[in-house]
């Protein structure tokens, strides 16, 4: 029997978004079921993952590692004297 109304171990400050709730943030999100890779943009509500259609599909959101500094140089010519 369930005593309690929240069968989400998840509580507090880290909200997972879910297929049918309304994206807030424009991102890349992540299916943690089958890590299906999607874009959505704020105001769009999440959809339902393209290989589990009639699952709950819970959508983490992905980190833009690629909008940034980038930690290595590869291109390190400089000429000393021009
Ligand atoms: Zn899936």
């Amino acid at each position: 029997m369930h005593a309690g109304g929240t069968d989400n171990v998840i509580a507090g400050e880290s909200h997972v978004p879910q297929n049918g709730e309304d994206n807030e943030k424009f991102g890349v999100y992540k299916s943690l079921c089958c890590g299906a890779e999607i874009v959505i943009k704020a105001g769009t509500i999440f959809p339902d993952c393209p290989n589990h259609p009639k699952l709950t599909t819970i959508w983490k959101p992905l980190l833009d590692d690629r909008i940034g500094s980038l930690p290595e140089e590869h291109e390190s010519e400089s000429d000393p004297a021009a």
